[in-house]
């Protein structure tokens, strides 16, 4: 996708601080931190937003969980952190390639 800031990211093409990546993933820091941790991971296919998720991407999907999961134990907050995904502009979502948000080290319950 030629204009999508996440492919850029993926390409190299814009810079960011890795957490994590293999052939299928990227894990990397927020610009804009939400939260003491927050991080976002990343499938490398194109896939605008949830409700584009198809079948074919349920695997992607469950290994983008597995990945945070594990980052957020190399980031000691294994009992301490939230998953989100925005969908669609009315939410929030200003990214149009599919993230997870992992926001954690609170130390306290978030409003929802
Ligand atoms: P959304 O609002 O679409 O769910 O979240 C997009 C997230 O991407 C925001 O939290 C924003 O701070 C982050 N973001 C936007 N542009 C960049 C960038 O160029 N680099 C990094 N590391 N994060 C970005
Ligand atoms: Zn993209």
């Amino acid at each position: 996708m030629n204009d999508c800031i996440f492919c850029k990211i993926i390409a190299g093409e814009i810079p960011s601080k890795k957490l994590y990546e293999d052939d299928e993933i990227l894990a990397f820091w927020d610009i804009a931190p939400q939260a003491p941790i927050h991080f976002l991971v990343i499938p490398k296919k194109h896939i605008p937003s949830p409700v584009d998720v198809t079948e074919e991407d349920e695997r992607i999907m469950g290994k983008v969980i597995r990945i945070a999961a594990d980052l957020a134990k190399e980031q000691n907050i294994a009992d301490d952190y939230r998953l989100i995904f925005n969908n669609g502009a009315k939410s929030g979502q200003e990214v149009f390639h599919i993230h997870m948000h992992i926001l954690g080290g609170k130390g306290k319950p978030w409003p929802i």
